[in-house]
Protein backbone atom coordinates (compact mmCIF):
# COMPACT_ATOMS: atom_id res chain seq x y z
CA UNK A 1 0.00 0.00 0.00
CA UNK A 2 1.41 3.17 -1.04
CA UNK A 3 2.06 5.53 1.66
CA UNK A 4 1.22 9.18 2.51
CA UNK A 5 2.36 11.46 5.16
CA UNK A 6 0.18 14.45 5.96
CA UNK A 7 2.27 17.33 8.14
CA UNK A 8 -0.84 19.32 9.93
CA UNK A 9 0.49 23.14 9.85
CA UNK A 10 -2.68 24.67 11.07
CA UNK A 11 -0.82 25.34 14.57
CA UNK A 12 1.53 27.52 12.75
CA UNK A 13 0.20 28.69 8.90
CA UNK A 14 -3.38 27.96 10.11
CA UNK A 15 -3.39 30.59 12.74
CA UNK A 16 -0.88 32.61 12.38
CA UNK A 17 -3.09 35.53 10.24
CA UNK A 18 -6.10 34.98 12.44
CA UNK A 19 -7.23 37.58 14.02
CA UNK A 20 -8.41 35.83 16.94
CA UNK A 21 -5.31 35.18 19.54
CA UNK A 22 -5.58 31.56 20.26
CA UNK A 23 -4.02 31.08 24.08
CA UNK A 24 -0.92 29.21 24.64
CA UNK A 25 -3.53 26.44 26.39
CA UNK A 26 -6.19 26.03 23.06
CA UNK A 27 -2.83 25.72 21.16
CA UNK A 28 -1.87 22.63 23.18
CA UNK A 29 -4.84 21.55 22.64
CA UNK A 30 -5.07 21.48 18.98
CA UNK A 31 -1.49 20.01 18.64
CA UNK A 32 -2.60 17.28 21.63
CA UNK A 33 -5.69 16.59 19.53
CA UNK A 34 -3.79 16.38 16.89
CA UNK A 35 -0.89 14.01 17.94
CA UNK A 36 -3.88 11.57 18.66
CA UNK A 37 -5.57 11.84 15.63
CA UNK A 38 -2.69 10.38 14.17
CA UNK A 39 -0.49 12.85 12.73
CA UNK A 40 3.18 12.32 13.17
CA UNK A 41 4.70 15.60 11.71
CA UNK A 42 2.81 18.72 13.65
CA UNK A 43 4.59 21.99 12.82
CA UNK A 44 3.84 24.34 15.86
CA UNK A 45 4.80 27.85 15.97
CA UNK A 46 7.25 30.09 14.08
CA UNK A 47 10.25 32.01 15.74
CA UNK A 48 8.99 35.65 14.05
CA UNK A 49 9.27 39.08 15.41
CA UNK A 50 5.65 39.18 18.15
CA UNK A 51 5.17 42.48 17.15
CA UNK A 52 4.96 41.25 13.56
CA UNK A 53 3.03 38.39 14.18
CA UNK A 54 1.05 38.81 17.36
CA UNK A 55 -0.66 35.27 16.83
CA UNK A 56 2.86 33.61 17.63
CA UNK A 57 4.64 35.40 20.75
CA UNK A 58 4.07 32.66 23.09
CA UNK A 59 6.47 30.50 21.27
CA UNK A 60 9.43 29.32 23.59
CA UNK A 61 6.56 28.91 26.42
CA UNK A 62 4.41 26.65 23.96
CA UNK A 63 6.86 24.30 22.93
CA UNK A 64 8.03 23.92 26.47
CA UNK A 65 4.56 23.16 27.54
CA UNK A 66 4.25 20.47 24.83
CA UNK A 67 3.57 17.18 25.57
CA UNK A 68 6.19 14.46 24.74
CA UNK A 69 4.91 11.60 21.85
CA UNK A 70 7.67 9.10 20.63
CA UNK A 71 5.84 9.12 17.05
CA UNK A 72 5.08 12.89 16.99
CA UNK A 73 7.49 15.20 15.28
CA UNK A 74 7.31 18.97 16.26
CA UNK A 75 8.32 21.85 13.56
CA UNK A 76 9.17 25.53 13.97
CA UNK A 77 9.22 27.55 11.06
CA UNK A 78 12.26 30.44 10.94
CA UNK A 79 12.76 32.98 8.16
CA UNK A 80 16.74 34.26 9.59
CA UNK A 81 19.17 33.13 11.65
CA UNK A 82 17.87 35.26 14.84
CA UNK A 83 15.00 32.70 14.70
CA UNK A 84 17.52 29.83 14.01
CA UNK A 85 19.16 30.26 17.47
CA UNK A 86 15.67 30.89 18.88
CA UNK A 87 14.50 27.75 17.94
CA UNK A 88 18.10 25.70 18.19
CA UNK A 89 17.39 26.01 21.84
CA UNK A 90 14.37 24.52 22.13
CA UNK A 91 14.06 20.35 21.92
CA UNK A 92 12.19 21.02 18.92
CA UNK A 93 12.80 17.91 16.83
CA UNK A 94 12.55 19.60 13.30
CA UNK A 95 13.44 23.04 11.97
CA UNK A 96 12.14 24.56 8.48
CA UNK A 97 13.26 27.79 6.92
CA UNK A 98 11.51 29.67 3.78
CA UNK A 99 13.06 31.75 0.93
CA UNK A 100 11.06 33.25 -1.31
CA UNK A 101 11.74 32.53 -5.12
CA UNK A 102 10.81 36.55 -5.99
CA UNK A 103 13.20 39.25 -4.61
CA UNK A 104 9.89 41.64 -4.04
CA UNK A 105 8.09 38.78 -1.39
CA UNK A 106 11.47 37.73 -0.08
CA UNK A 107 12.27 41.41 0.95
CA UNK A 108 8.80 42.21 1.95
CA UNK A 109 9.03 38.50 4.27
CA UNK A 110 12.05 38.67 5.67
CA UNK A 111 13.94 41.22 4.02
CA UNK A 112 16.61 40.23 1.97
CA UNK A 113 16.83 39.35 -1.74
CA UNK A 114 16.40 35.43 -3.07
CA UNK A 115 20.36 35.51 -3.63
CA UNK A 116 21.09 36.94 0.18
CA UNK A 117 18.52 34.48 1.25
CA UNK A 118 20.44 31.56 0.18
CA UNK A 119 23.82 33.20 1.31
CA UNK A 120 22.19 32.90 4.54
CA UNK A 121 20.30 29.57 4.30
CA UNK A 122 24.04 28.29 3.45
CA UNK A 123 25.18 29.23 7.07
CA UNK A 124 21.96 27.90 8.73
CA UNK A 125 22.27 24.86 6.77
CA UNK A 126 25.38 24.60 8.43
CA UNK A 127 25.08 25.59 12.48
CA UNK A 128 21.71 23.40 12.06
CA UNK A 129 24.05 20.35 10.74
CA UNK A 130 26.95 21.03 13.52
CA UNK A 131 23.31 20.71 15.98
CA UNK A 132 22.32 17.82 14.46
CA UNK A 133 18.73 19.30 13.91
CA UNK A 134 16.30 18.31 10.99
CA UNK A 135 16.40 21.43 8.77
CA UNK A 136 14.19 21.46 5.75
CA UNK A 137 13.72 24.60 3.98
CA UNK A 138 11.06 25.77 2.19
CA UNK A 139 10.55 27.48 -1.01
CA UNK A 140 7.57 30.17 -1.45
CA UNK A 141 5.37 31.57 -4.02
CA UNK A 142 7.06 28.79 -6.03
CA UNK A 143 4.12 29.50 -8.38
CA UNK A 144 3.38 32.81 -8.75
CA UNK A 145 4.47 36.05 -6.58
CA UNK A 146 1.90 38.77 -5.53
CA UNK A 147 4.28 41.02 -6.58
CA UNK A 148 5.90 39.85 -9.01
CA UNK A 149 2.80 37.92 -10.45
CA UNK A 150 4.21 34.93 -12.69
CA UNK A 151 6.97 32.64 -11.74
CA UNK A 152 9.27 30.72 -13.60
CA UNK A 153 9.97 27.28 -12.61
CA UNK A 154 13.32 27.72 -13.55
CA UNK A 155 13.80 29.38 -10.88
CA UNK A 156 12.40 27.09 -8.03
CA UNK A 157 14.54 24.81 -9.62
CA UNK A 158 17.52 26.62 -9.23
CA UNK A 159 17.01 27.20 -5.58
CA UNK A 160 16.11 23.57 -5.07
CA UNK A 161 19.07 22.64 -6.66
CA UNK A 162 21.13 25.44 -4.87
CA UNK A 163 19.61 23.67 -1.66
CA UNK A 164 20.79 20.39 -2.64
CA UNK A 165 24.15 21.84 -2.80
CA UNK A 166 24.15 23.05 0.99
CA UNK A 167 22.98 19.45 2.14
CA UNK A 168 18.74 20.15 3.64
CA UNK A 169 17.15 17.34 5.15
CA UNK A 170 13.73 18.14 2.93
CA UNK A 171 12.72 20.48 0.43
CA UNK A 172 8.92 22.02 0.56
CA UNK A 173 7.47 23.54 -2.06
CA UNK A 174 4.83 26.02 -1.62
CA UNK A 175 1.77 27.41 -3.44
CA UNK A 176 2.07 30.58 -1.21
CA UNK A 177 -0.91 32.52 -2.46
CA UNK A 178 -2.78 29.24 -4.12
CA UNK A 179 -2.53 30.39 -7.60
CA UNK A 180 -0.92 27.27 -9.18
CA UNK A 181 -3.05 24.57 -11.12
CA UNK A 182 -2.51 21.11 -11.39
CA UNK A 183 -0.75 21.00 -14.84
CA UNK A 184 1.93 23.49 -13.76
CA UNK A 185 1.90 21.17 -10.34
CA UNK A 186 2.96 17.89 -12.69
CA UNK A 187 5.48 19.56 -14.70
CA UNK A 188 7.18 21.35 -11.46
CA UNK A 189 6.82 17.94 -9.80
CA UNK A 190 8.44 16.09 -12.83
CA UNK A 191 11.34 18.61 -13.53
CA UNK A 192 12.47 18.92 -9.35
CA UNK A 193 12.78 14.91 -9.62
CA UNK A 194 15.80 15.10 -11.39
CA UNK A 195 17.02 17.86 -9.07
CA UNK A 196 16.51 16.61 -6.01
CA UNK A 197 17.03 12.74 -6.42
CA UNK A 198 16.44 11.43 -2.72
CA UNK A 199 15.81 14.46 -1.02
CA UNK A 200 12.29 14.06 0.24
CA UNK A 201 9.78 16.50 -1.29
CA UNK A 202 7.15 18.08 0.67
CA UNK A 203 4.27 20.11 -1.00
CA UNK A 204 1.77 22.90 0.78
CA UNK A 205 -0.68 24.02 -1.04
CA UNK A 206 -3.06 26.52 -0.15
CA UNK A 207 -6.78 26.03 -1.61
CA UNK A 208 -7.13 30.23 -2.46
CA UNK A 209 -8.86 29.28 -5.66
CA UNK A 210 -10.05 26.24 -5.14
CA UNK A 211 -7.62 24.59 -6.43
CA UNK A 212 -5.84 23.20 -3.70
CA UNK A 213 -7.07 19.63 -3.71
CA UNK A 214 -6.73 19.19 -7.18
CA UNK A 215 -3.23 20.13 -6.75
CA UNK A 216 -2.48 17.61 -4.45
CA UNK A 217 -3.98 14.73 -6.44
CA UNK A 218 -1.98 16.02 -9.43
CA UNK A 219 0.94 15.64 -6.72
CA UNK A 220 0.98 12.90 -5.37
CA UNK A 221 -0.10 10.83 -8.74
CA UNK A 222 3.65 12.55 -9.54
CA UNK A 223 4.91 10.65 -6.71
CA UNK A 224 4.96 13.00 -3.83
CA UNK A 225 4.28 11.25 -0.68
CA UNK A 226 4.47 14.38 1.71
CA UNK A 227 1.86 17.29 1.87
CA UNK A 228 0.77 19.84 3.97
CA UNK A 229 -2.38 21.09 5.57
CA UNK A 230 -4.22 22.52 8.15
CA UNK A 231 -7.05 20.89 10.31
CA UNK A 232 -9.75 23.15 9.02
CA UNK A 233 -8.15 24.14 6.55
CA UNK A 234 -7.92 27.29 8.03
CA UNK A 235 -5.46 29.68 7.08
CA UNK A 236 -5.70 33.09 5.77
CA UNK A 237 -3.32 34.55 3.14
CA UNK A 238 -2.38 38.25 3.57
CA UNK A 239 -2.30 38.67 0.32
CA UNK A 240 -6.01 37.20 -0.88
CA UNK A 241 -8.05 39.07 1.98
CA UNK A 242 -11.18 36.47 2.85
CA UNK A 243 -9.52 33.54 0.84
CA UNK A 244 -9.72 30.07 2.48
CA UNK A 245 -6.36 28.38 3.61
CA UNK A 246 -4.69 25.94 3.74
CA UNK A 247 -6.01 22.55 2.19
CA UNK A 248 -8.21 20.82 4.89
CA UNK A 249 -5.91 17.89 6.80
CA UNK A 250 -9.88 16.13 6.75
CA UNK A 251 -10.32 17.17 3.31
CA UNK A 252 -7.07 15.58 1.95
CA UNK A 253 -7.12 12.72 4.62
CA UNK A 254 -10.23 11.56 2.49
CA UNK A 255 -9.16 12.21 -0.75
CA UNK A 256 -6.00 9.35 -0.03
CA UNK A 257 -8.33 7.06 2.56
CA UNK A 258 -10.90 6.87 -0.77
CA UNK A 259 -8.05 6.27 -3.28
CA UNK A 260 -6.54 3.56 -1.17
CA UNK A 261 -3.40 5.16 0.28
CA UNK A 262 -2.35 4.26 4.09
CA UNK A 263 -2.45 7.13 6.47
CA UNK A 264 -1.62 7.29 10.17
CA UNK A 265 -4.85 9.22 10.76
CA UNK A 266 -7.97 8.88 12.31
CA UNK A 267 -10.79 10.32 10.22
CA UNK A 268 -12.97 10.81 13.06
CA UNK A 269 -10.58 12.34 15.60
CA UNK A 270 -9.75 14.90 12.94
CA UNK A 271 -13.15 16.16 12.40
CA UNK A 272 -13.86 16.49 16.12
CA UNK A 273 -10.37 18.55 16.66
CA UNK A 274 -12.00 20.68 13.55
CA UNK A 275 -15.20 21.05 15.50
CA UNK A 276 -13.56 21.79 18.42
CA UNK A 277 -10.98 24.49 16.58
CA UNK A 278 -14.24 26.19 14.74
CA UNK A 279 -15.56 26.44 18.10
CA UNK A 280 -11.88 28.35 20.06
CA UNK A 281 -11.93 30.35 17.16
CA UNK A 282 -15.28 31.10 16.46
CA UNK A 283 -15.71 30.90 13.20
CA UNK A 284 -17.10 28.16 10.45
CA UNK A 285 -13.96 26.26 9.39
CA UNK A 286 -13.28 26.00 5.65
CA UNK A 287 -12.82 22.30 4.94
CA UNK A 288 -15.91 20.54 3.62
CA UNK A 289 -15.53 16.92 5.33
CA UNK A 290 -16.33 18.71 9.00
CA UNK A 291 -19.62 19.37 7.77
CA UNK A 292 -20.42 17.00 5.08
CA UNK A 293 -18.82 13.90 7.19
CA UNK A 294 -16.81 10.97 6.08
CA UNK A 295 -18.41 8.21 3.52
CA UNK A 296 -19.34 5.33 3.85
ZN1 LIG B 1 1.15 28.55 3.72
Amino acid sequence: MKKIELVDVGPRDGIQSQSTIVSTSDKIELISRLADSGVKRIEVASFVNPKRVPQMADVELLIESLPKIKETKYIGLVLNEKGLERALDTDLDEINCATVTTDTFCQRNQGKTSQEMMNSLGRMTTIAKKKNRFFGVTIAAAFGCPFEGEVDPTKVLEIAKNLIGLGVDEISIADTIGVAVPTQVTDLVYRLKSVIGEVPLRLHFHNTRNTGIGNVYAAAEAGVRIFDSSCGGLGGCPFAPGATGNVGTEDVLYLFERMGYQTSISMAKLIETSKWLGEVMGQEMPAMLNKAGSFP
